[in-house]
């Protein structure tokens, strides 16, 4: 798998000290509050198992699972939901947890459902920022990394399903994918 990856872009040790830095903040900021952390699978695992044993509050978990991609390395655009949540989030203060905020469509979609369904609070941690090519005025409250404008996989970001398990963040090299 290695050979596939162009550039190593964030390694095991930066991943694991901004995550802390991540779960310490959350902590603070939402001391009382009893959130729901919601992991938007598949991309969000790796990065919501290690935030959340990083945070020292209780929180509960839930996950959903969208998708904007299929198996490419650009968007479609338009997301779908796969499944429901099992908690209840009326008057519940949620955090959502990306894995990246890419063209924004993910994440505006979900804020626009969790209003909807009557959420006290809704916030937006994402390990990854993708600036580059917004589509949506969003912006994730916490952020883990700004990225510059590749296609990268790793630490739970795919390919076509593959590259999950690498336990860094790297840039796909372009022929994999064109
Ligand atoms: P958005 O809706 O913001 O365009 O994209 C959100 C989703 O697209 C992310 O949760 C992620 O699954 C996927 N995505 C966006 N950029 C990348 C990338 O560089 N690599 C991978 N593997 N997935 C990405």
């Amino acid at each position: 798998m290695r050979a596939d990856i162009q550039e190593i872009l964030l390694d095991e040790e930066a991943l694991e000290k901004r995550v802390s830095e991540l779960g310490a903040k959350i902590s603070e900021e939402y001391f009382g509050k009893n959130p729901i952390l919601i992991g938007i699978l598949k991309g969000s695992a790796v990065f919501l198992s290690d935030l959340m044993r990083k945070i020292t509050i209780p929180v509960e978990i839930d996950f959903l699972k969208a998708s904007s991609y299929g198996s490419a390395a650009q968007s479609c655009g338009v997301v779908q939901l796969e499944n429901d949540l099992s908690i209840e989030v009326k008057n519940r203060t949620i955090i959502l947890v990306e894995d990246i905020v890419d063209t924004g469509n993910t994440v505006k979609y979900l804020l626009e459902r969790f209003s909807g369904l009557g959420a006290a609070d809704v916030k937006i941690c994402s390990l990854l920022n993708k600036k580059g090519r917004r589509e949506q005025i969003v912006a994730p409250d916490y952020i883990g990394f700004e990225i510059p404008n590749a296609f990268v996989v790793g630490y739970g970001l795919d390919y076509a399903q593959k590259y999950r398990n690498l336990p860094y963040i790297g840039i796909l090299k372009k022929e994999i994918y064109q």
